[in-house]
């Protein structure tokens, strides 16, 4: 069992906050405020400020809005996301209203419809099945101890191999481990084994209830959201200065004054030093923007002239010969309608992958497929392929905490500057870090901190 604490009921619901806009509204002194990034957090802070009636212009690098929302219209018949696809826990989740009011059809993703195979591409039999269960309990149960008895921080990995007889353990016992390991844990916070904080990788919260995916693709969301706001595309920003009361911010083409910034860019862009900040920011912020790391998830969707796999599961496993490799599959066709298949690559081998060619990528999809259903599986006859290391305006694709680092970094990477420069993203919510959620609400949460 992780420490992962799920809200079964209230968590932070939605007239929560409605009640903190209304209180900040009497409050108000109307404010010319910048918002830096048109992903979700960033237009959430935005309509919060509108709401209580600033004049807010948000600035995007990119030529679109949604950040890591990224819903594909590569496939007119088929939009899938190259960012999120999910709302995890859609119970008293903020994202559900939000879904709702947007008409955004939703279907659920059973996370417990799945299907392993082994390195040879056998489905497990029973007695396989029963095996990796008293794996995942002995790994959990590994991770568990050492939370409760480290005394000071280690890797996941380390944790594990020390709770778990590791190196006793025959191969395929270690190759089976290794799995679970990216598929339980790699593949959920996009750090590696060997850099996820033993203490502290698992100290964020959930909502509950079966994840809903978007067939018709998560940017009903944000374009709900972006509705009526005054967003310039195509600005990338490259230096914020505070001078006085008032704030610069200088984009590759222009510059801009107002009287407060919200900043939502991604850790990774914040790490990169790309956007340069007079004067430099507080040591503590610095801090965590250099110890907090982006973890890695990218996806290869592959689209077939008909269905060949085990349809009737959401999810299919396959036990790799190498560490993390197209180790996680899910199945498009009962969500979308459409024989399309995503194969997801995490953490180690996620960052990997970007560097290969689509060709590669491709043909090493196939191969563990082939593996799987046989050597007549048939060519895709389309694929798209996500490279969110990569992708500038991102630089990975969500936080996690490495060993080094603690949960107040997060609290750090919030906390405004002289109330002049607040901050928003996934990165800076400590309860629900590396989510649409916890993006939306550091978004609606710096809009009201601003006043
Ligand atoms: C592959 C993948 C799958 C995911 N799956 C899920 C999921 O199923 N469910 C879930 O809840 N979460 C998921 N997430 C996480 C979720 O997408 C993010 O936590 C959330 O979208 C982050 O929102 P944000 O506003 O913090 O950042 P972003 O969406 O990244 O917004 C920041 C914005 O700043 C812009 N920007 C960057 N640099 C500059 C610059 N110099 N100047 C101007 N603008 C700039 C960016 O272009 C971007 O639009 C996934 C993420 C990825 C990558």
């Amino acid at each position: 069992m992780n420490r992962r604490e799920s809200v079964m009921t209230g968590g932070l619901s939605l007239l929560g906050l409605a009640g903190a806009v209304r209180r900040a509204r009497s409050a108000v002194i109307p404010r010319k405020v910048i918002v830096v990034g048109a992903g979700i957090s960033g237009l959430a802070a935005a309509r919060t400020l509108v709401s209580l009636g600033h004049s807010v212009v948000v600035l995007e690098g990119r030529t679109r809005i949604g950040g890591r929302i990224a819903t594909s219209g590569l496939w007119a018949d088929a939009p899938v996301d190259h960012g999120a696809s999910w709302i995890h826990g859609p119970t008293n989740n903020p994202i559900t209203a939000l879904a709702r009011q947007a008409g955004a059809p939703l279907v659920t993703t059973n996370d417990n419809s799945m299907i392993v195979y082994d390195t040879a591409g056998k489905p497990l039999d029973a007695a396989g099945s029963k095996k990796l269960e008293v794996l995942r309990t002995a790994i959990e149960g590994a991770v568990t101890r050492g939370q409760n008895t480290l005394r000071t921080d280690a890797t996941v990995q380390s944790v594990i191999e020390a709770g778990t007889a590791w190196q006793g353990r025959s191969a395929q016992d270690q190759s089976w481990m290794r799995y679970l390991i990216n598929s339980d844990y790699e593949q959920e916070y996009g750090g590696s084994s060997n850099s996820l904080s033993a203490l502290w990788f698992d100290q964020d919260s959930e909502f509950s209830g079966q994840d809903l995916y978007f067939t018709k693709g998560y940017r009903s969301v944000t374009d709900l959201l972006a509705q009526g706001l005054a967003i310039q595309t195509g600005q990338v920003v490259t230096r914020i200065r505070v001078q006085g009361a008032q704030v610069f911010v200088d984009t590759k083409t222009g510059t801009f004054t107002a009287d407060r910034v919200v900043v939502t860019l991604p850790l990774g862009v914040l790490k990169s030093g790309a956007v340069q900040f007079l004067p430099a920011l507080p040591a503590a912020k610095l801090a965590a923007i250099s110890t907090l790391r982006m973890g890695i998830l990218n996806k290869c969707f592959l689209r077939f002239k008909s269905v060949f796999w085990a349809e009737k599961y959401d999810w299919l496993g396959y036990i790799p010969a190498l560490n993390g490799r197209w180790a996680e599959w899910c199945s498009l066709s009962r969500q979308t309608g459409k024989p399309i298949l995503v194969g997801f690559n995490a953490a180690d081998y996620g960052g990997q992958v970007e560097f290969s060619s689509d060709a590669m990528i491709v043909q090493e999809a196939m191969a563990t497929l082939r593996r799987i259903y046989g050597a007549t599986v048939p060519d895709p006859v389309g694929y798209q392929i996500t490279r969110w290391g990569n992708d500038p305006f991102s630089l990975g694709s969500y936080s996690y905490i490495p060993v080094g680092a603690k949960p107040g970094m997060m609290d750090a990477l919030a906390a405004n500057v002289n109330r002049m420069i607040y901050f928003a993203g996934e990165a800076t919510n400590r309860k629900y870090p590396a989510t649409v959620h916890g993006a939306y609400l550091s978004g609606v949460r710096a809009g009201t901190e601003l006043v």
